[in-house]
């Protein structure tokens, strides 16, 4: 299993051929662990190639990325946070606060501790 997409670089082309053999990419579906992937497969080889998304896809719906769903509190969207990211981030509730940054591809979160307790 291959990811098509190089690490941060972003990547309009699909490949139309196999890396390892040169034949040609059919579009195909796969199951993997119950999840349906859309992937390109090399008609020659078997070689299955997918998207950074598809395989995103994969690992939120398998529980191998954390994932939480948006609710609703009150007024306001709300989501839980990972116990583990709480844990890394060391983030203290009801004391830091949480600033926003709309990115390309989705959102991303700056934790700024408050210095209340550290002086
Ligand atoms: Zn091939």
């Amino acid at each position: 299993m291959h990811n098509t997409d190089p690490p941060g670089k972003e990547k309009k082309m699909k490949p139309t051929t196999c890396y390892r053999c040169g034949a040609r990419l059919k579009q195909a579906k796969v199951k993997m662990e119950g999840v349906e992937l859309k992937c390109l497969r090399c008609q020659e080889c078997g070689e299955e190639l997918f998207t950074a998304g598809e395989m995103l896809r994969y690992e939120v719906l398998t529980g191998k990325s954390p994932a939480r769903k948006f609710f609703t509190a009150g007024n306001s969207v709300a989501i839980r946070i990972p116990a583990s990211i709480v844990k890394k981030k060391e983030i203290r509730p009801g004391k830091d606060l949480a600033v926003f940054d709309v990115m390309p591809k989705g959102l991303l979160i700056k934790v700024i501790h408050t210095d209340e307790d550290r002086s």
